[in-house]
């Protein structure tokens, strides 16, 4: 694994340097993509002692292909509140304790995070000394390692005084190993299990799943309904492929998902990306079987049809998962 951990950064950095060199690699149509000194978050109940948060643009904007800014959650239990998600800055740390100061005066006693993008992770360094930091083990591994490389990827991509730079790496108590879970009772019939299921969109993801009241929380592997599509921009296709399929075959008919970045939405609304990544793998790997390049693939596997809106659509299908859809099926094909 030692040579995954720069990922998210190495792969920026390395398309940052393409940047200049060409018109088809390169930054986003829009940075930052969102702006954390605009975003304004709110409360949506799910059920007794269950909120999500969420932004106040979200229900408008994620089936405009608007990109939004990172969902998260809080569970109030008997001895206190689980958070989800502790977000990118200050100012959204902020909003978020106001907004369980709203429903209940419980400490936060866990924190987790579900990806070590600073946007799930970056204001940990804000939460009280006694709560409980919970990660995906390579979350935390990449995080203590590369925290200021991780620092200047959120940066470049949501840009300078958004509060980012002032984040200090603050390291998580309990860590969760790949295709390991925990299971948190909160009291009163709010079991919340922590999965590790590997990777799904980064080896750092992790999903938060509450069996008795059939909540979901997805992160970023599952960032959106349509017309969002996968940010499966951290080097990694066939595992998140697979991943994704099983994570969705898991989720009963009527679980009610927050996606890492758009309105609250159920397994129908995510059966898009499922849909998405299974279609790019066997293009891709018809593309690989005629021979093709990856440029004459990137001519070749255009996905039209599931262009419908995204803003992102075509720096992330061109930039990232097309291109390490190609790499691994030409890697696995070579094996
Ligand atoms: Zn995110």
């Amino acid at each position: 694994m030692k040579n995954c951990k720069l990922n998210i950064a190495g792969t920026l950095l390395l398309l940052l340097i393409g940047a200049t060199v060409s018109a088809q690699t390169g930054m986003p149509p829009i940075i930052p993509i969102w702006d954390a000194n605009k975003v304004e978050l709110k409360l949506q109940k799910l059920n007794n002692d269950i909120y999500a948060i969420i932004p106040t643009t979200a229900e408008k904007e994620t089936s405009m292909g608007i990109p939004q800014a990172t969902t998260g959650g809080f569970i109030v239990g008997s001895k206190g509140v689980l958070l989800i998600e502790v977000m990118l800055s200050k100012r959204l740390y902020d909003q978020e304790v106001k907004l369980i100061h709203s429903v209940t005066d419980k400490p936060i006693i866990y924190a987790v995070n579900t990806s070590d993008h600073g946007d799930h992770c970056f204001s940990n360094y804000l939460l009280p000394a006694a709560t409980i930091v919970i990660q995906n083990e390579f979350a935390k591994e990449n995080l203590s390692q590369n925290y200021d490389y991780i620092k200047h990827f959120m940066v470049t991509l949501f840009g300078t005084n958004r509060g980012i730079e002032n984040s200090v790496y603050r390291a998580a108590d309990i860590v969760i190993p790949k295709n390991s879970n925990l299971k948190i009772d909160l009291g009163d019939e709010k079991l919340v299990e922590l999965l590790n299921v590997g990777t799904a969109q980064s080896p750092a993801d992790l999903f938060v799943w509450m069996p008795n009241q059939k909540i979901f929380w997805a992160g970023n592997p599952f960032i959106a309904e349509s017309p969002a599509i996968p940010w499966l921009f951290d080097g990694f296709f066939l595992e998140p492929a697979a991943n994704l399929k099983k994570v969705y075959d898991f989720l009963p008919e009527d679980a009610v998902v927050i996606p890492g970045h758009g309105r609250i939405t159920n397994k129908a609304g995510i059966k898009y990306t499922i849909d998405y990544v299974q279609e790019l793998k066997k293009q891709v790997e018809a593309a690989v079987d005629k021979g093709l390049t990856l440029e004459q693939t990137k001519e070749a596997v255009k996905m039209k049809d599931y262009d419908k809106g995204y803003v992102l659509f075509d720096w992330l299908h061109f930039n990232f998962n097309l291109p390490n859809a190609y790499k691994d099926i030409s890697d696995n094909k070579k094996k």
